[in-house]
């Protein structure tokens, strides 16, 4: 992940970054997951660049066609929303409107259950289970961004087939491997059999820690 995408996450994360003398200010409403701390520790030169060029208000050079920031459709005004109260340090960068434009529309993706183009590494979260995350992301996770999809009832794409069996909203019946799904999802007459896998984005694990927190996007 570059410095540029670690910054999109940590936008998309709800995380707010600045300079704090040669330090890296972090901030954030709920606890960052650990990979995109670690990340941000790794890209922390290349980000306190970016953050310093922006605080000098430096002019970016000419701006010619060729180096329009992929909007990806966004309006300025929907940039503006999603920047709030920094929207007039960053509004003539281009190098930070593309990632604060890929961090609204990761997000979005990510809201919607649609798994983010370049989200292709397999992880292990420890509340969600499997799920895709970015390149360079560990193998196990102690949170991610999918937490909250799962903490707001959310779909959240799998990369591995999951069974019902395994699956917290599966209600058995008085048959062996026959089950009912609560969330809704279509199932047979005669039920789920607990065993057959499937692409469900509304599984969720059948195990929780006790509080069952989100850990950060
Ligand atoms: S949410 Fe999906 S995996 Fe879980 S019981 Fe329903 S159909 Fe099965
Ligand atoms: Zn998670």
């Amino acid at each position: 992940m570059s410095a540029a995408e670690t910054l999109a996450a940590a936008q998309a994360a709800g995380v707010r970054l600045d300079v704090d003398g040669a330090g890296l200010l972090v901030e954030a409403d709920c606890a960052p997951p650990p990979d995109l701390l670690d990340a941000l520790r790794r890209d922390k030169p290349e980000i306190l660049a970016l953050l310093r060029t922006r605080d000098r208000g430096e002019i970016p050079p000419p701006v010619t066609t060729t180096e329009l920031p992929n909007l990806h459709g966004l309006t300025l005004a929907e940039l503006e929303e999603a920047a709030g109260e920094d929207w007039p340090e960053l509004r003539d960068d281009p190098t930070v409107l593309q990632a604060l434009a890929n961090a609204v529309i990761t997000r979005r993706q990510r809201e919607q259950g649609e798994c983010p183009p370049h989200w292709t590494e397999h992880s292990d979260c420890a509340d969600c289970g499997p799920v895709f995350l970015w390149p360079g992301s560990p193998a196990r996770v102690l949170g991610c961004p999918w937490c909250f999809n799962r903490a707001e009832g959310r779909a959240i794409p799998r990369p591995v087939a999951v069974t019902c069996g395994t699956c917290r909203h599966f209600r058995r019946i008085d048959y062996p491997h026959l089950g009912h799904c609560a969330a809704g999802e279509p199932e047979a007459i005669a039920g789920l059999w607990d065993s057959d896998g499937r692409g469900c984005a509304r599984w969720l694990p059948l195990e929780q820690n006790p509080g069952d927190e989100v850990h950060g996007d």
